[in-house]
């Protein structure tokens, strides 16, 4: 669908103190809900007064989650360090959460169409361009099916991962252009075409640092594409939501106001309105301050009150939604240790020299 964007998304404000009236806080009607102060402020407004709306994981345990009183942001109470967060995704998250050390037949079968999915849908919006090649970076790249994808189709390709056995099945099995490494370790004088976050978003300690960081990188006119967990989508009970890995939980409207701050309009948004994620494609262009109406915290207060079994399984969307997915788990069972034995051997023809890499990557 394309995006009707907010009107008032965009209000230019000069100063904290414009800011905070524009805050739906200031205007006071405070939620009788435990409230704290967070020490690392909201990454999307700025603002540390934050209610407390989980204290638990879904596995039950301890683990707080907060909802930014001002912009409607949910995010940690607490958040991991930088240093933890490496240690975490370049050893344990696979295992801790897939239970995998190289991903299973099933994962890179479900990989590599999730990748041809995306790399379909955005192909209406891929630059046309005279440059001698264009550039894609995908940022948490997982096996490397995305850059593969699109360098078999003539583009400068390159995926950055920070797991180990992940990166390492993809690199060799798939021979796809991935390596282990993360955004501030790639060399700043590159200007990519195209930059994919998907399902990284919300992994990151300051989604706002990283989305500034990509902005840098990207040609004038380059796009950026986002896919993450959607907040607003119907959920069956509040307290599945909330786990470690998931530091931020995103809806349209903060995600789309988080952008914008930073420098991106939307251009276009994927998939039916009740799909679980989001999936959204951005343009490069000025920061704009954002003015913060009641939409952020309203959006993100009726999901989580909407957050109900006897609603969630009544919907006929869930269903349908339910019964293709049983059917790709079954057709995965049945064909994807075939799918993926032809999928290696088919990629194990040596790529063109200079096809690797983001060697072709016009320099700033
Ligand atoms: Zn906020």
């Amino acid at each position: 669908m394309p995006v009707s964007e907010p009107s008032n998304a965009s209000l230019p404000e000069s100063d904290e103190t414009s800011q905070r009236n524009t805050c739906p806080e200031a205007g006071g009607s405070p939620r009788p809900t435990p409230t704290r102060t967070v020490e690392v402020p909201c990454d999307l407004c700025g603002r540390t007064s934050f209610e407390v709306i989980a204290t638990r994981d879904r596995h039950g345990r301890p683990l707080q989650t907060a909802l930014c009183r001002c912009c409607g942001l949910v995010r940690h109470a607490e958040l991991p360090s930088e240093q933890e967060l490496a240690a975490f995704y370049a050893k344990e998250y696979r295992l801790r959460y897939h239970d995998e050390w190289t991903p299973s037949a099933r994962r890179v079968m479900r990989a590599w169409k999730n990748a041809a999915r995306i790399h379909r849908q955005l192909q209406p919006f891929l630059p046309a361009t005279d440059r001698q090649r264009r550039s894609l970076l995908d940022v948490g790249s997982g096996i490397g099916c995305l850059p593969k994808l699109f360098e078999q189709t003539g583009w400068d390709a390159h995926g950055i991962e920070p797991n180990e056995g992940f990166q390492a099945y993809g690199k060799t099995r798939l021979r796809a252009p991935v390596e282990r490494a993360d955004l501030q370790s790639m060399p700043t004088e590159l200007r990519w075409d195209v930059v994919t976050l998907v399902h990284v978003i919300e992994h990151l300690r300051s989604p706002r640092a990283a989305l500034a960081d990509i902005h840098r990188r990207l040609q004038s006119d380059g796009l950026l594409y986002v896919e993450c967990p959607n907040l607003a989508a119907p959920h069956a009970v509040r307290s599945r939501l909330f786990h470690y890995a998931h530091i931020f939980n995103f809806t349209p409207v903060t995600l789309t106001w988080l952008a914008r701050s930073v420098g991106f309009e939307p251009v276009m948004r994927f998939g039916h309105p009740d799909d679980a994620n989001l999936q959204m494609l951005f343009k490069r262009s000025e920061p704009q301050r954002v003015g913060f109406d009641d939409r952020g915290y309203r959006t993100t207060i009726d999901a989580l009150l909407r957050a109900q079994p006897r609603h969630y399984y009544a919907r006929p969307f869930y269903w349908y939604s339910r019964c293709r997915k049983l059917l790709a788990y079954a057709w995965e069972h049945l064909t994807a240790n075939t799918f993926v034995q032809r999928l290696e051997r088919r990629l194990a023809d040596p790529p063109e020299p200079g096809s690797l890499g983001p060697s072709a990557a016009r320099a700033a």
